[in-house]
């Protein structure tokens, strides 16, 4: 690993001010990615700014839903009584990803910033356009049974790998970062960006910013959740697809519902489309199957994970059938 130097700070304008004054600077907090890509050569900044003794891990309502610190730990989160009451597929989520030991370290705003976990880009002896821009993409062609079946592009077909935001998509959560220039708002579904030309940038983050608090609107009606997650073993597993539910339904019929999928994408999915095809109308099996159909319709496979083109409808359907079997109303 190349030697780096390390700095904890003890406010936000300090740790903005440390990042911002050297270029290869990177915050650490839980570490649970960041410290493996160091590790095997993928990343390599020059200084660590060490950000986890700054107040930032509340867990806490507001007027208006709820405000998640981004430095409250994953499992902190996931168990947390008021998450759990008001926003069930946020916990479902982050009980569905990594092992009770990674969710104990991870931070939510570290969950954020993780990054794909495409074999080639952390063998560091193969061509990878995300870690090394202009060198090509060996899942193009290669092993990618994991890999993207939407917005991908010919640079990069990477996926992200987050469970918990494909909730907070799903939820319309909104981010809250505090950088040079002082302080904004991003909605959820626009921090992660599609590969494109540059798919070594996966976020909308301006250099020196930090995530400061991730707010999520209550929604007390979207009472039926579920997030179903498809992967090679029962946990510790990435998705293969996952789908995060959540509806609203009376006397059958769904008045309200959010979609988002994980597994599919360079960022959690929301699957706009079938949420309008499906607001009004009963909740029955075949308007689920035409919401999956309206779905799939752009989605592309690249070769070995042709399975997805079946199993990712098959998984919204599933996905909106338990929602609506174990929900609350
Ligand atoms: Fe790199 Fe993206 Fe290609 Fe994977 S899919 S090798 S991350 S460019």
């Amino acid at each position: 690993m190349k030697q780096f130097s390390y700095v904890r700070v003890t406010s936000s304008a300090s740790a903005i001010a440390a990042i911002s004054k050297d270029k290869t600077a990177m915050f650490l907090a839980g570490g649970t990615n960041l410290v493996d890509l160091m590790k095997s050569g993928v990343t390599s900044p020059d200084r660590l700014v060490d950000i986890t003794r700054l107040p930032m891990a509340d867990i806490a309502l507001t007027k208006t839903g709820i405000r998640i610190g981004a430095l409250a730990k994953n499992t902190a989160v996931a168990e947390h009584a008021e998450v759990i009451k008001h926003f069930p597929l946020l916990s479902q989520a982050l009980k569905a990803g990594a092992s009770p030991q990674l969710r104990n370290m991870a931070t939510v705003g570290g969950n954020m910033m993780q990054r794909t976990r495409c074999h080639y880009f952390y063998d560091t002896a193969m061509p990878c356009n995300k870690r090394q821009p202009g060198s090509g993409c060996g899942a193009i062609g290669g092993f990618n049974r994991m890999h993207a079946i939407f917005g991908a592009s010919e640079q990069c077909i990477a996926v992200h790998p987050s469970d918990m935001c494909v909730a907070l998509t799903a939820l319309d959560a909104v981010v809250t970062v505090q950088g040079p220039k002082g302080e904004r708002k991003i909605p959820f579904g626009d921090f992660h960006r599609l590969p494109g030309t540059t798919p070594e940038i996966d976020n909308t983050l301006q250099r020196g910013e930090l995530i400061m608090a991730v707010d999520i609107p209550y929604q007390q009606e979207l009472t039926k959740t579920h997030y179903l997650k498809v992967r090679d073993r029962a946990s510790y597993a990435f998705a293969l697809v996952s789908v995060g539910a959540a509806l609203s339904v009376s006397s059958n019929n769904i008045t309200d519902v959010r979609l988002a999928m994980g597994g599919v994408a360079h960022k959690p999915w929301r699957l706009k489309e079938a949420e309008a095809f499906l607001k009004g109308k009963p909740a029955t099996e075949d308007n689920f199957r035409e919401a999956a159909r309206l779905t799939m319709a752009s989605a592309k496979s690249q070769g070995a994970n042709e399975f997805k083109l079946t199993l990712a409808p098959n998984s919204i359907v599933e996905a909106l059938k338990l929602a609506v079997a174990n929900g609350n109303n």
